[in-house]
């Protein structure tokens, strides 16, 4: 297929270049060919159209929008041991299936194209991502405190090995946090990491409590605690990371590890802001995501791009601009997630997870040229998308 007569191309390729009035040829899964007048093959007139990037998202538990909104004015702890937790007991797996059905739906109405998942049963998750079409790296997540350490980890394992040749599945390992994971428990789970090569995906310094809890325990932030276990390193997407002090940042960089920032569920849950600039500024690669619905309460990347970028503003609104923040959510997200060479942006080679946007709209007006595109992108749009396009294919259109 062609796209044809794209107005603008935001390719988020090295040189962030915007071009205008090009053609994009998609064959298979791949992005083939970026020119003027492309021919020979099914054509989609994209004229009036922005064609941007897939967004990605770096942290959520999508089966999650079936809590949304049962507890919206709790701290995390609050939160998750009075309302959370109880309510995942009477969940069934259909609900979890169902719950990412009604999350990935919405992901692709709003422009996401991959998410990094962490949940229970995640097969269950898979089974969704499967059949609605959206790529996702995919952890079975697991809490050690009911003794069932052992057993998890072992279905962690069965849950890779099923999913390592899917091609928009990517399996990793999912231990939930240090202060639900014992260290021997985080140890396993490193080896099952190395043994499988994937990324390890879990949360870290998200609150003060968890820091403090941690230090009088251990005598270690979370990160150094992590660390010690080898746990730190380029396999590590570190959701979070609101309460790293100087040397914790600077492990994370000299480790290459990743953070996922979500600046809606922080403020939601009173978790604090991380410190974004300060992070980047160290070159510790940084990517967004929305958490999940419940603390949300939504999965819409471009309502977590104008947050990110507004948290920060508050203190210097010089920080955090449309095109750092678009970038985090593209092609600096595909890095956290370790599928930087395939998506994150509009290049040939790379997969096809495009996304349309309407120029027509009003949200999006008026646009006379490239200076405003992405700020609109960012700041102004509601995030409806017209069209959302994974592996080469058209798994969404609202009415395109
Ligand atoms: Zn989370």
């Amino acid at each position: 297929v062609i796209l044809k007569h794209i107005r603008y191309l935001v390719t988020q390729n090295s040189d962030r270049e915007i071009l205008e009035n090009v053609d994009v040829r998609v064959e298979g899964d791949k992005i083939t060919e970026i020119g003027e007048s492309l021919s020979g093959g099914e054509e989609v007139d994209c004229s009036g159209k922005v064609v941007m990037p897939g967004m990605i998202n770096c942290h959520t538990h999508v089966s999650m929008t079936m809590f949304r909104g049962i507890s919206d004015n709790k701290v995390l702890e609050d939160w998750l041991h009075e309302d959370i937790f109880p309510a995942e007991e009477e969940m069934t797996d259909e609900e979890v299936y169902e719950g990412a059905k009604l999350g990935i739906r919405e992901m692709l109405a709003t422009g996401t194209t991959t998410f990094n998942d962490m949940y229970m049963p995640e097969r269950k998750v898979a089974e969704a991502v499967d059949e609605l079409g959206i790529r996702a790296v995919l952890t079975n997540g697991f809490v050690d405190i009911d003794g069932e350490g052992e057993r998890k980890l072992e279905m962690s394992r069965d849950f890779i090995e099923e999913y390592l040749d899917h091609p928009r599945i990517t399996p990793a390992v999912g231990p939930h946090a240090v202060y639900t994971c014992s260290p021997e428990i985080l140890e396993k789970a490193r080896e099952i990491a190395e043994e499988y090569d994937t990324k390890i995906h879990i949360h870290v310094s998200e609150t003060e409590t968890e820091n403090r809890n941690c230090i009088e325990e251990r005598g270690k932030t979370p990160v150094q605690h992590l660390d010690e276990l080898g746990l730190i390193g380029e396999r590590t997407i570190a959701a979070h990371g609101v309460h790293l002090n100087d040397e914790d940042i600077e492990l994370l960089s000299e480790k290459d590890a990743a953070v996922s920032h979500n600046p809606c569920a922080n403020l939601k849950l009173g978790s604090g802001v991380a410190d974004v600039p300060k992070l980047r500024k160290n070159g510790v690669t940084t990517g967004l995501g929305t958490d999940g619905p419940a603390s949300n309460n939504n999965l819409n990347m471009f309502d977590e791009m104008k947050f990110a970028s507004l948290i920060q503003k508050n203190r210097d609104p010089t920080q955090m601009t449309e095109q750092e923040v678009l970038d985090m959510a593209t092609i600096d997200g595909a890095e956290v997630v370790g599928l930087g060479d395939e998506i994150g942006s509009v290049e040939e080679g790379k997969k096809a997870d495009l996304v349309l946007v309407d120029l027509d709209r009003p949200d999006m007006r008026p646009v006379e040229n490239t200076r405003n595109l992405v700020s609109n992108l960012v700041f102004s749009f509601n995030g409806e998308v017209d069209a959302t396009m994974v592996d080469g294919d058209f798994v969404q259109t609202n009415g395109f």
